[in-house]
């Protein structure tokens, strides 16, 4: 049995037609009317094969395939539609047609299956209208207040739920996903890095989701006259920042663990004149590592190092968490599972870490995850350029059908 690659083309094709911004990449916010196209196109589709239609909370799409057994758990799979402004055309829609297109083979050759299969979509996965990434899996998880949600604004002032209600959705089913609802949630999901596309390799087996924290760390220091105040006397907090800023890349590549990243991405000095001595600089660094523990040493020696960077300046120093993530391991039996039906199809997968979250990542308190990369070609996404080969496609859906096969027989 194997998943038919024209059709999951034909799916790709049909909801990247809807399309806010034809020529310049894919835009497709959340509950616009490209969406909804999208949006009714999948459930359709999976009406087509008989699935039961619920829409969950915060709009969640749940397609059900009955088994013999209606107690028993779900296996689950699926992504979003939904996209950042000027996208490409697989981020999210990978995972949510492959899911589809292995619905249809197991429908179509009559499986025999106990568990029941349900294909989901997740709104709201890259926030780019509301503002929260992984809105609507967070919501349906419960580990997102649902009104904070509903009340979340776009740039125009609408809230998400108006935009839901007047996008014609009826939420049939309020309850969030608890424990036992759900066996395993499985996603394909492009890689979103180089790793695979390196190696000539079509499958990855993810085996942990980085974790991230973000810190805010503000120097103080004194803005004077910048011809007037001679070098030893000054309280210059972006040479502090600057120090800081390079002891994180110093700490991140060598001092820590094989999958640790730092990043410095924002940074504001004040007053920002070119001859007055910078008195004050913010900055946002972002931290992330797939152990809990070394995120912690990074934050420790990053707060150690930066102290006393401050110290020997004269400088101030605040650093505080502006939000925490823990990294998510993938269950063993998961991924052992998914790297087996990866090689019993003769591909040669390759256990990876994932340092992008996912809607999946937000369902891991309720279920077990795993998740299974396809290669992003030079690593791009999130830009028109976003790229992944049909056949690579075919292969990670192949993998799905397999061990969803596996787990719900
Ligand atoms: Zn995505």
């Amino acid at each position: 049995m194997e998943v038919n690659i024209s059709r999951i083309k034909k799916d790709l094709d049909t909801i990247n037609s809807f399309n806010m911004t034809p020529g310049k990449g894919i835009t497709r916010l959340t509950f616009s009317s490209e969406y909804m196209q999208a949006y009714n196109y999948i459930i359709d589709e999976l009406k087509k094969i008989g699935a039961e239609i619920t829409i969950c909370r915060a709009g969640c799409i749940r397609g059900r395939i009955n088994g013999s057994d209606p107690t028993k758990p779900a296996i689950m799979s699926g992504s979003h539609i939904d996209t950042v402004l000027n996208g490409g055309p697989f981020d999210g829609q990978v995972g949510t047609v492959s899911a589809l297109e292995v619905a249809r083979v197991i429908v179509e050759n009559k499986v025999c299956h106990t568990c029941p299969i349900d294909i989901v979509v997740f709104p709201e996965e890259e926030g780019a209208r509301f503002r929260f990434g992984m809105a609507a899996s967070s919501a349906w998880a419960g580990s997102m207040e649902l009104d904070k949600l509903y009340k979340a604004q776009d740039n125009e002032g609408i809230t998400y739920q108006e935009a839901m209600e007047s996008a014609g959705i009826v939420v049939e089913d309020e309850s969030p996903l608890v424990l036992g609802d759900v066996k395993a949630m499985l996603e394909i999901h492009i890689e979103q890095s180089v790793i695979l596309d390196r190696q000539g390799l079509s499958i990855g087996v993810v085996e942990s989701i980085a974790g991230a924290k973000w810190c805010d760390l503000v120097i103080t220091g004194k803005a004077d006259h910048a011809g007037g105040t001679p070098m030893a006397y000054r309280k210059d907090a972006l040479q502090g920042a600057v120090r800081i800023i390079g002891a994180l890349e110093d700490i991140a590549a060598n001092d820590i663990g094989p999958h640790t990243v730092g990043t410095c991405g924002y940074i504001k000095v004040e007053p920002g004149v070119g001859n007055v001595i910078p008195g004050r600089v913010d900055m946002v660094f972002d931290l992330r590592d797939s152990d809990a523990a070394n995120l912690e040493k990074l934050v420790n020696k990053l707060t150690k190092v930066a102290e006393e960077i401050c110290r020997k300046r004269g400088l101030d120093l605040e650093i505080s968490e502006r939000f925490s993530i823990p990294p998510v391991e993938i269950p063993k039996y998961l991924a052992d599972l998914l790297f087996r039906c990866a090689e019993q199809r003769g591909m040669r997968p390759l256990r990876m870490m994932s340092g992008a979250l996912h809607d999946s990542c937000k369902l891991a308190p309720v279920t077990d995850i795993g998740m299974i990369f396809v290669p992003s070609k030079d690593g791009r996404s999130h830009c028109p350029e976003e790229w992944t080969e049909l056949q690579d496609i075919k292969a990670g859906a192949d993998v799905l059908l397999d061990a969803i096969l596996k787990l719900a027989i």
